[in-house]
């Protein structure tokens, strides 16, 4: 078995992420180059700034891997492809994707507990959700009042109501993505998902993006 064959094509970010577009869940626009098959052109129909992140068997935490660079033009993705080349020696290939505005990262997830079974986690994402564990969880099928209550339930609510002059998250659009997750009809249902978590979804006053989305070995 190859080193590539280890990971199904399946749990790739970009096939994970396919399978939220479809399920309502916002995503970037993005495009996938597998290794080999690297047709930068093709970003040119994406909107800049833009990101490339490497995906590949045990690339786990891209950052800390040299796996994701921000704020790129199209004109940069070649060069700054074969550098990541150089730090990720077995890349399977790049996803490109459109980067999107700073705001509020959140982390949502879905977790199977063996007792309880499927539940709905949300929280403080990005760099601060270790440290600050700032989470709530709920049992599958969450319904939208308690989906507003677990956010409003975060010590990082006062982010997204606003506070200091900044204005309010889009909170419709996060409940929405909170219920296709883990809502009446959500992707809970689909046992075959297994555990997924989108860290950070980035929520601003315009609407709410799943940047990154890991499904979890069961
Ligand atoms: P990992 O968690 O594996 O290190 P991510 O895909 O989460 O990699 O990327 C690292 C960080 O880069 C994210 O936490 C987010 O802040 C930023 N980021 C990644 N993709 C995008 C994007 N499409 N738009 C805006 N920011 C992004
Ligand atoms: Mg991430």
């Amino acid at each position: 078995m190859s080193a590539q064959e280890q990971v199904p094509e399946h749990v790739h970010e970009h096939a994970v992420k396919a399978m939220l577009r479809e399920a309502g869940v916002p995503v970037p626009r993005g495009i996938v180059l597998p290794a080999g098959a690297e047709d930068f052109g093709a970003a040119g129909e994406l909107a800049e700034p833009l990101v490339l992140k490497a995906f590949g068997p045990g690339l786990v935490h891209k950052s800390e891997a040299g796996a994701v660079v921000l704020g790129l033009r199209a004109a940069e993705l070649p060069g700054a492809a074969a550098r990541m080349r150089e730090r990720v020696p077995h890349l399977a290939g790049f996803l490109v994707e459109e980067q999107a505005a700073a705001g509020v990262e959140l982390i949502v997830g879905l977790v199977r507990d063996p007792a309880f079974g499927p539940v709905l986690l949300t929280g403080l994402g990005g760099v601060w959700a270790e440290t600050l564990r700032d989470t709530a969880l709920r049992l599958c099928p969450v319904p939208e009042p308690d989906v507003r209550r677990m956010l409003a339930s975060l010590r990082a609510a006062p982010l997204l109501a606003g506070s200091r002059g900044r204005p309010p998250v889009d909170l419709a659009a996060l409940v929405k993505l909170l219920l296709a997750v883990g809502g009446p009809g959500g992707l809970w249902e689909r046992l075959e998902l297994g555990e997924f978590e989108l860290n950070p979804v980035i929520a601003t006053p315009d609407g709410v993006t799943a940047v990154d989305a890991r499904h979890l070995p069961a």
